[in-house]
């Protein structure tokens, strides 16, 4: 294994007590929830239970959590949705969204939508021009809360405020969806003061197993991606991952419960790469905003620019020297141009895009590994420079 992990908001590793908390409810519980024997009763009233655990740690209603596969299909359900509207008009997306959210752009399009993106200079939605985007036609708008990429987050309340006065103006509900998966544990969260419609978290970035996640989602009817058993209010058929479920909810209250230490943890190694970085500019370069506050950004997600070598390049470099760092999103590794889309939607210059990093840390990452990660990218950025030099 790769000795140094910084790849936390691609994917973080499962805690201990959420992998036991797997095995065992994999291992207790063989029925169906959906099943009329006694061991399907049994899965379907731990499943009850779970369910509202996730509401209770999140201080929402259990009716309002849907259990999905993870944030593409959550996002997907949200917006696949609206294709079945018969009356198509304007979805206003913030140019910084996930992938997941961003490709719907065209097909929203195809279908006779008229989809309005957000820039978001330095990674920040602005109200004005969040407010310029809505019309009376709006049906939906999209934020994500803590940016995957550059960790800026949100003015969420002030965002929904603008949305819910253009509401009151034009007497026309406009829902309101948020991409919050890389939230949990990285800024101190409160989902009910957001204000919003629905959101959506994956397990996988909080320490919880891959392939799981929910949906937050405060109205009726809406169409599911797929047809089936009528689990999950209809909303999400198919057999429910019990186990996983269960394991989520272990990550995510270690996550809540944790907060006020890790966050304080996480805010001062953050800083010591910034320190550790600081004297280098023309080598190493944030183009994340520099820690300051958790409105601001998170500390656990931030992007560098190491100038002239393409960002793959020096992945590759420092995955070498035994550093797992990311040359984007990992999700839209497999996609197009994912998040250099994404960066200059938040007015990164493009030459600085092709060679950004990003790094994501959490709750095993220690000092050493902030000093060790801070010496050898400078090092390696260093060489690299003399290298091109000499060409
Ligand atoms: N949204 C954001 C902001 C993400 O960072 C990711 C994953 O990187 C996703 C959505 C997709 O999540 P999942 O892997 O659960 O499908």
């Amino acid at each position: 294994m790769i000795p140094y992990y910084f790849d936390w908001a691609a994917t973080s590793p499962m805690s201990e007590r959420s992998i036991q908390a797997y095995v065992e409810t994999a291992r207790n519980y063989r029925g169906n929830p959906s099943a009329l024997h006694k061991d399907g009763v049994a899965a379907a009233k731990a499943l009850h239970a779970e369910r509202e655990r996730t509401a209770r740690l999140l201080k929402v209603s259990p009716k309002e959590i849907i259990y999905t596969s993870g944030a593409t299909e959550s996002n997907a359900i949200i917006l696949q949705s609206l294709l079945w509207r018969p009356n198509p008009g304007r979805v206003v997306l913030s140019a910084i969204e996930h992938d997941s959210v961003l490709q719907y752009r065209r097909i929203l399009e195809s279908h006779g939508y008229e989809v309005e993106l957000v820039r978001a200079p330095g990674g920040y939605v602005d109200p004005e021009s969040l407010a310029q985007a809505l019309n009376e036609t709006t049906q939906m708008v999209c934020i994500m809360l803590v940016n995957n990429v550059l960790g800026t987050v949100q003015d969420m309340s002030e965002l929904t405020r603008v949305i819910r006065n253009h509401e009151q103006r034009y007497g026309r509900r406009v829902h309101v969806h948020c991409d919050a998966v890389q939230a949990p544990g990285k800024i101190p969260f409160n989902l009910g003061s957001l204000g919003v419609d629905s959101a959506s978290f994956s397990a996988h970035k909080f320490q919880g197993p891959k392939g799981t996640g929910f949906l937050y989602l405060r109205s009726e009817s809406w169409e599911p991606l797929s047809r089936g058993g009528g689990q999950e209010r209809g909303i999400r058929p198919g057999t429910e991952h019990l186990a996983a479920i269960v394991a989520m909810n272990i990550a995510l209250e270690e996550a809540l419960l944790t907060e006020g230490e890790s966050l304080e943890q996480g805010a001062l190694l953050r800083r010591l790469f910034e320190k550790s970085i600081a004297e280098e500019g023309s080598l190493v370069k944030l183009i994340s905003p520099p820690f300051t506050s958790f409105h601001q950004c998170t500390p656990f997600i931030f992007t560098c620019v190491v100038p002239h070598i393409p960002s793959e390049v020096f992945t590759r470099i420092m995955y070498d020297k035994g550093f797992c760092i990311s040359s984007g999103s990992a999700c839209s590794n497999n996609a197009s141009k994912g998040s250099n889309d994404l960066l200059t939607g938040a007015g990164i210059a493009s030459t600085d895009a092709g060679s950004a990093v990003r790094i994501s840390f959490g709750a095993d990452t220690d000092e050493h590994q902030i000093r060790l990660l801070a010496e050898t990218m400078i090092r390696e950025a260093r060489k690299m420079s003399s290298l091109m030099r000499k060409r």
